[in-house]
């Protein structure tokens, strides 16, 4: 029988539950606790405590909410530990051990219970403290704080009413600030306190320290399964049954006087990635004081308060033997877990004690600097450094910035929390937020300061600005972890959510007014400012290099212009995966000629409209062989279902009529004939190959004549690879393939040129993939579609799938949208089976993928499983999926 409650800290070093590796194992303790037994372990200033294992939180919440007796002897042993260790105990009038109880699951998630301080604190043991600590208000305040956090967090009260009553306190005795309060105004507002709560909840706060300790450990637990904690779960991809554990810890105080302080740091800058200690601190504090910004936090360091032009002291000035302790923990937990650390701290009477440490947050470009940097100095090797960064990431990186010589309209500043540029229309609150973005609108979500019940609006806001919080708000920290761009503590700033009206400095503005954010520099603008194209350079550059290294598979891009082309290949694309000629035909310039084509009546009327289009066609092609001279092209003939083309309302076809000479009578039951029930398994792919072979043939013709002309001019090898859309069959594909080879043979002749090229298909069906054995007979290459395999192997149409795919994802059906990222379980099963069977026939058959899952990092990662040559994706996304096909072969 494994333990399920874990001590660590204080002399727990003797303790053999403390050897036991479950006691620093995320999964069993959750990510605070194993950190919490880790730095303990090495020796650094711990309080003592326990953790409650997630497993417990497993059981207690498929139990239906009871504690077993064995968790409560292990509980009251393990609060013994932590009672012999700093020498007072639990509910003990004359010096009484506080406690702090936390939650913590295996990865942080702001969904999670808020913790509670100073548990252990009732109207006998307050007076212990007083006496233990001498000083009385020190005693009141904490108290006070604890009923607070304590009806709020574990209660369920309403905070306001607390907050009021703090508010009119402060007034009626004319201050500004909590560190103006003596120890009898906290008196009387405790004596407040508890009168709310007992009008709330119709009895007394609860006075039995047990009773306190175990109404926090329930309502950790159960707030696994609160609203807002399965809202984040659902947004980061966390399994519903991983639970979390509960840290129990002796309190230290940085609220004992002007020697005591409270801080969270960064070892490195989270936002710039620069390796400089990084934080903030308040003295006379305890934790929640510095996140929740009721007072404006001070600098860490000498240089950054200097840098910012503030007055306060930074912790390096007016603590140096603390902070130099403190430097010195930053270097060597830095080299213990070779990673930047997130680090939460606390000073009482000049004694430094740690209270967490983790992996942290930073922004995309923030974690190449750092990963690069860190290779550099020795602490890293490359393959660490590659899988360190989160190929999605990047994505931030590989967006338009803001255009630097644009005219910019400033109306105020704020912090530089996140950065990444942002314009949208100015929303209030979460809900509206998410509703209008759903409608397609681009929204800024602007607040006071965020709370995780804020996490839906900031997901669907492009960018975020807050009034209040510092660099280490919560909107700073989420809005860096979902890569929002983030202004936070603009203090120009004011919101009136009655009228839905804000004011910046001496401007008004209204909620729906566009704004612009600019998130590295702090920057808030009006109106929307041009942006400018990303580059690969710097420490993006030298990832991708040690990338490319690493990977087996190739990238490649899907792409049908020249412009595009020349993007992803700027990303690093080395080929075309899929170039969509359909796209082409949309062209305005055209479409009348590819209308006429659609809607002749016989084979003639088709040629004379392909006439026309062939040269178009064949100036595409050149194009796009110019830029992508020396690589493999595949380009997929034409897919789409015809009536996609046709004329809407009787201006268009009036015009085709002009056009075209045929009358808007005919040409209107020619359109009426080609209505399909369900074009999606309709006339489309090679099924117009089949019925018009014209028209690949003029495809085909155009292809080659390019790539003659091209490889002519430019003594480049041009490859193009043709391939033969929504293939089921051998026999279509074999048809298909002749009309290909035989036009080759025949613009060969014309030019006096010949080249290597291929002829393959797309697996997109499910029959292809099952009878890919003998596709593979005729085809050179297979590229896998799963947009389409998706569609037909779930029976979902995309295109209708938004009303019911979300409910879906919510409730596991599927663990992520299956357009998004590859089922994996069943459409995989396709994908390797096609490339199984398609090998064994032909053991140089070459695989790709060109699906929306080309760049997607979960499912590249299969298609490195399944031993794909290559992956297609948008051009934007080139340099995620390289990245992640380098840690794809390193996973191997
Ligand atoms: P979160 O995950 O929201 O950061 P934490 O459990 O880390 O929640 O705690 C919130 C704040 O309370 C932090 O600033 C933390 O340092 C502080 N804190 C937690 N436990 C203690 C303790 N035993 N003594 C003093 N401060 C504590
Ligand atoms: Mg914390
Ligand atoms: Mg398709």
């Amino acid at each position: 029988m494994n333990r399920q409650v874990y001590t660590f800290g204080g002399n727990a070093g003797n303790d053999v539950r403390n050897d036991d590796p479950r006691g620093r194992d995320k999964v069993v303790v959750g990510g605070k606790g194993a950190n919490l037994a880790e730095m303990a372990g090495i020796g650094l200033p711990v309080p003592p405590g326990f953790t409650i294992t997630t497993e417990e939180c497993v059981k207690y919440l498929a139990e239906g909410g009871d504690f077993s007796d064995a968790l409560r002897a292990d509980v009251a042993e393990a609060l013994t530990h932590i009672e012999k260790t700093v020498g007072k105990a639990f509910g003990d009038a004359a010096d009484p051990l506080l406690v702090s109880v936390r939650s913590g699951a295996r990865v942080s998630m702001p969904g999670m219970m808020d913790t509670v301080l100073n548990l252990g604190l009732n109207d006998a043991t307050v007076e212990g403290l007083t006496q233990t600590s001498g000083d009385e208000r020190f005693a009141w305040d904490s108290y006070r704080r604890f009923i607070q956090m304590y009806s709020d967090v574990v209660l369920g009260l309403d905070h306001g009413r607390f907050e009021e009553a703090l508010e009119i306190a402060k007034e009626d005795n004319g201050y500004m600030n909590d560190v103006e309060m003596t120890a009898s105004n906290w008196k009387a507002v405790v004596r407040e306190y508890k009168g709310i709560v007992e009008e709330q909840l119709g009895r007394p706060f609860p006075q039995d320290v047990q009773e306190q300790l175990w109404g926090a450990i329930r309502a950790v637990f159960d707030s696994w399964d609160s609203d807002r904690a399965r809202v984040y779960r659902r947004l980061n991809d966390i399994p519903g049954d991983w639970g979390t554990a509960v840290n129990v810890q002796a309190m230290v105080f940085g609220n004992m006087g002007d020697t005591s302080a409270t801080g969270v740091a960064f070892t490195r800058d989270p936002a710039t990635g620069e390796k400089a200690y990084y934080g903030e601190w308040l003295v006379n504090a305890q934790g929640e004081d510095v996140v929740a910004g009721i007072r404006t936090p001070q600098y860490l360091t000498k240089a950054a308060r200097e840098r910012a032009r503030a007055k306060p002291l930074s912790m390096e000035e007016a603590m140096p033997e603390a902070y130099t302790e403190l430097a010195a923990v930053f270097e060597l937990l830095e080299k213990h877990y070779r990673d930047m650390q997130d680090i939460e701290f606390t000073v009482e009477r000049g004694k430094l004690w740690m209270l967490q440490t983790r992996s942290g947050k930073r922004t995309a470009k923030a974690a190449l600097k750092m990963a690069v940097e860190m290779v550099d100095e020795g602490l890293i090797d490359e393959a660490t450094a590659i899988v360190r960064v989160d190929p999605m990431a990047l994505d931030q990186l590989l967006h338009p910035t803001l255009d630097p010589k644009a005219p910019r309209d400033i109306l105020g500043k704020g912090l530089p929390a996140s950065p990444g540029a942002a314009s949208g229309a100015i929303v209030l609150d979460a809900d509206t937020a998410e509703k209008r973005a759903e409608m397609g609108e681009a929204v800024v979500l602007v607040r006071v300061e965020t709370s995780p019940e804020d996490i839906h609006g900031m997901h669907a806001a492009r960018g975020i600005l807050t009034a209040r919080g510092g660099m280490t708000s919560h909107a700073a920290v989420v809005a860096r972890g979902m890569g929002r761009p983030c202004v936070s503590g603009a203090s120009g700033l004011s919101i009136d959510m009655k009228s839905r009206t804000l004011r910046m400095g001496n401007r008004a503005l209204k909620e729906g007014d566009v704004i612009t954010l600019d998130g590295a520099t702090g920057d808030i603008m009006a109106g929307e400012v041009p942006t400018i194209e990303p580059e690969l350079a710097g420490d993006f550059a030298t990832l991708m290099v040690w990338a490319d290294k690493h990977r087996r598979m190739k990238v490649r891009t899907n792409a049908e212009t020249p412009a595009d082309c020349r993007m992803a290949r700027q990303f690093g694309a080395e080929g075309i995966g899929l170039c969509r000629t359909e796209h082409m035909f949309f062209d305005a310039g055209r479409i009348s000629a590819v209308r006429q084509m659609i809607l002749a009546e016989d084979e003639g009327g088709r040629r004379a409209a392909l006439t026309k289009l062939l040269p178009e066609q064949r100036a595409d092609f050149i194009g796009i062989f110019e830029v992508m001279a020396g690589l493999p092209v595949t380009i997929r003939l034409l897919d789409p279902p015809l009536h996609e083309f046709l004329p809407h309302g009787d201006g268009e076809f009036a015009e085709l009529s002009d056009a075209i000479g045929i009358g808007v009578e005919t040409l209107k039951r020619r359109a009426e004939e080609l209505h399909e029930f369900n074009p999606m398994l309709g006339h489309r792919g090679c099924r117009l190959g089949i019925t018009f072979p014209e028209i690949y043939e003029m495809q085909a013709r155009a292809i080659f004549e390019a790539a003659c002309d091209v490889a002519a001019a430019s003594g480049e090898a041009i490859v193009p690879e043709v391939m033969i859309p929504l293939v089921a069959t051998r026999r279509e594909l074999q048809i298909l393939k002749k009309v290909v080879d035989e036009t080759a043979v025949r613009v060969f002749a014309e030019k006096g040129h010949v080249l290597d090229y291929m002829v393959g298909t797309m697996i997109e069906l499910p029959r292809a993939a099952l009878m890919a054995g003998e596709i593979a007979e005729e085809a050179r290459f297979f590229s896998f579609g799963t947009n389409d395999l998706t569609q037909t192997t779930l029976g979902v149409s995309r295109d209708d799938a938004a009303r019911f795919l979300s409910p879906y994802v919510e409730k596991g059906i599927y663990p992520r949208d299956p357009f998004v990222s590859l089922d994996i379980e069943g459409v995989g099963q396709l994908v390797q089976m096609g490339a199984e069977r398609g090998r064994a026939v032909r053991c140089d058959l070459k695989l790709g993928i060109c699906g929306e899952h080309g760049g997607d990092p979960a499912s590249i990662a299969f298609c490195e499983k399944v031993g794909l040559d290559y992956v297609s994706a948008s051009p934007y996304r080139v340099p995620i999926a390289r990245l992640a096909a380098a840690q794809a072969a390193l996973a191997k």
